[in-house]
């Protein structure tokens, strides 16, 4: 099963990729390990790539799509693989329909997490970590008994800046405005399906198992 993970920041892309993995024994490919190994291997394209990072430069789409193709030709990748982090834009999701073909791959889904923007700013901007100690709480999901007070040690609680509404909310904004066209590429191609992510954890892999588990028959 060839698949590609998609979700805004908050959604639990992260959880359900590790469930998929677990379950289907195909590879997470997210693109940060992958330009890590491409680096450490030293092979020429990581090279170029980390010519780019050394400069604090973007890597450019061709050494990155190189990258996806090699990683994408390894054996490991024969039963399938779940790609995240990659396509994020319309020419790099044409470049890899490119790839799949001249591997003898098609894609199976694109899977998208949706949850609300009004959720997402909720479970994003919840987060409050103790001064004294560290240890981290979240308002809705693990609240400390006392508003404002450690459980543990009793020390301040605080959120951190990049918790704060503003910066979440406009990281959100730059999130959905770069995937939206690629959502739409995907659902002309007909592998785009939505997920509910709104649900428990448990019911958002089960809906995601039925969509997989009609591939793997
Ligand atoms: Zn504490």
């Amino acid at each position: 099963m060839n698949l590609v993970l998609m979700g805004l920041p908050g959604a639990g892309k992260g959880t359900q990729a590790e469930k998929i993995v677990q379950k289907y024994g195909i590879p997470h490919i997210s693109t940060g390990d992958m330009f890590r190994a491409a680096i450490k291997g030293e092979t020429e394209l990581g090279l170029q790539a980390k010519s780019f990072m050394d400069k604090g430069e973007l890597v450019p789409d061709e050494v990155t799509i190189g990258i996806v193709r090699e990683r994408l030709s390894e054996s490991d990748c024969e039963k399938g693989f779940l790609l995240d982090g990659f396509p994020r834009t319309v020419p790099q999701a044409e470049a890899l329909e490119n790839i799949l073909s001249e591997l003898n791959k098609t894609m199976d889904y694109v899977i998208n997490i949706d949850v609300d923007q009004e959720i997402l700013m909720e479970r994003l901007t919840g987060r409050r970590i103790c001064k004294s100690c560290g240890a981290t709480y979240h308002l809705v999901f693990n609240p400390p008994a006392k508003e404002g007070v450690c459980d543990r040690c009793g020390g301040e609680l605080y959120q951190r800046a990049d918790d704060n509404e503003e910066t979440v909310k406009n990281r959100l904004d730059v999130n959905i405005k770069q995937t939206k066209p690629l959502l739409g590429f995907y659902e002309s191609k007909g592998y785009l399906r939505n997920i509910d992510g709104q649900q428990e954890i448990g019911k958002v892999f089960s809906d995601i198992d039925v969509l997989l588990g009609d591939l793997s028959k």
